[in-house]
C-alpha cells in the first residue's frame, strides 16, 4: 500500500551567525504501517533535526525546511504549524531517549499521561485516568493502579522509558518516532523495550523510526535501514542488504566499530579514524572523503570534487548507495568486510 510516511528530499537549513547550517541536505524515505526503519549515523549525520522536523519541533525562526513528507497523507513540510501540533500525539509520537524530557518531575505520572490523552479526546478525568493504567498495564509497569499515582523519581530508568512509551501511545499514533530510546539502558532492559515496541508495533500496527547509532538495535528491530553522514543518506535498502551486503565505505566503518555485532572478537574492532563534519562546513564532494580510506583524490578522482548521488545496487532497486566506487570494486570489499564482523 502507500507508505504512511514519505519523505522526498528534506533538507532543513539553520541560519547561525557563522553561517548556515546544511543539518539535512537532501533525505528521502519512506516509512510503511507495520514497518520500522532504521536511521543510523554518529551524532551530527542529521538523523535526529529529520524526526524533529517532521514532529514540528524544530526552531521555526531560523530554519528553513523545503522538500515533502507526507504524514498519513498531510504534507507536515507544507501544513500550517497548528496543523502539525494537532497532529503531534494523535499522528505521530517521539520517544526520547532520556525520559525525563518528556515527563515533568512534578507531576505524577498518571496526571501527565492523562493529560496526553485529553489533548485528543473529550473525555472525563476519570475516563482518562483508566486509559493511563490500561497503558502502563500494556507497557508491563507492574501494580498500575499504584504505580499510576507515583512521580517520575520513583521509577527505575527501565520503567520511566516504559512509562514514557504509555504516554507516547495513549492516542494510538499510526507514527512513532523513537530516539536512541535504549541507549541509556543495561542490555537486558534494552532488549525488554526493543521487544515491547516490537509487540505494540504488531497490535497497533504502526510505522516505526528507530534513530540510534547502534547496529546491533537495527538488526533487532528493523526492517529497513537508511544510513546517514553530514546530512545526508549514503546508503539505503532492507536490513538484510545493508548489514549483509553494505556498499558504502562509511557502512564499512560502521560495521567494523560496533562491538555488539562483533561478539567476543573486540580486538578487531576498528574505530572509523576521523571525526564526523561540521554541518556548518561540510566537505565538498563526497562529505566523507576525509575519513574514507578508499577515496580517489589525485588527478581526475572525483570524491573530493563531485557529490555522489544514490544509485541503485546490483539491479536491487530497494538498496541504493552514493559513491563514486565501481559496483564491483564495493562488492569485493563488501565480502571482505563481512566475513570479518
Ligand atoms: Fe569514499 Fe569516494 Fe565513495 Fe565517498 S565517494 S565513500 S570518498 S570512495
Ligand atoms: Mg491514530
Amino acid at each position: 500500500g502507500t507508505p504512511y510516511l514519505e519523505v522526498e528530499d528534506l533538507k532543513v537549513h539553520f541560519k547561525t551567525e557563522d553561517g548556515i547550517v546544511k543539518a539535512v541536505d537532501g533525505v528521502s524515505f519512506s516509512v510503511e504501517r507495520g514497518k520500522t526503519l532504521g536511521i543510523v549515523g554518529e551524532s551530527g549525520s542529521g538523523k535526529s533535526v529529520t524526526s524533529l522536523t517532521l514532529l514540528g519541533l524544530h526552531n521555526m525562526r531560523a530554519t528553513t525546511v523545503t522538500g515533502r513528507a507526507s504524514v498519513g497523507g498531510t504534507d507536515v513540510v507544507a501544513a500550517p504549524h497548528s496543523t502539525v501540533q494537532k497532529m503531534r500525539g494523535k499522528d505521530m509520537a517521539m520517544i526520547f531517549q532520556d525520559p525525563l524530557t518528556a515527563l515533568h518531575p512534578y507531576y505524577s505520572i498518571g496526571r501527565q499521561i492523562v493529560e496526553a490523552y485529553r489533548i485528543h479526546h473529550k473525555v472525563s478525568k476519570e475516563v482518562a485516568l483508566k486509559r493511563a493504567v490500561e497503558m502502563l498495564d500494556r507497557v508491563g509497569i507492574p501494580e498500575p493502579q499504584r504505580r499510576v499515582k507515583q512521580y517520575p523519581h520513583e521509577f527505575s530508568g527501565g520503567m520511566r522509558q516504559r512509562a514514557m512509551i504509555a504516554m507516547a501511545l495513549v492516542n494510538d499514533p499510526d507514527l512513532i518516532i523513537a530516539d536512541e530510546p535504549t541507549t541509556a539502558l543495561d542490555v537486558t532492559v534494552q532488549a525488554q523495550i526493543l521487544d515491547l515496541l516490537g509487540d505494540l508495533q504488531k497490535e497497533f500496527n504502526s510505522a516505526i523510526i528507530m534513530i540510534t547509532h547502534d547496529l546491533g538495535v537495527i538488526t533487532q528491530i528493523a526492517d529497513d535501514v537508511l544510513v546517514m553522514y553530514g546530512g545526508r543518506a549514503v546508503e539505503k535498502g532492507t536490513v538484510e542488504q545493508v548489514l549483509r551486503k553494505p556498499h558504502h565505505p562509511y557502512t564499512w566503518g560502521l560495521l567494523n566499530s560496533v562491538p555488539s555485532l562483533h561478539g567476543d572478537a573486540s580486538e578487531d574492532l576498528k574505530p572509523i579514524p576521523g571525526n564526523p563534519p561540521s554541518l556548518l562546513n561540510v566537505p565538498s564532494g563526497c562529505a566523507f572523503h576525509p575519513r574514507c580510506a578508499h577515496a580517489m583524490l589525485g588527478g581526475d578522482g572525483p570524491c573530493a570534487k563531485i557529490r555522489p548521488e544514490l544509485e541503485v545496487v546490483q539491479g536491487l532497486k530497494n538498496h541504493t548507495v552514493a559513491c563514486h566506487l565501481s559496483e564491483a570494486v564495493r562488492a569485493t570489499i563488501s565480502d571482505e568486510v563481512i566475513e570479518k564482523v
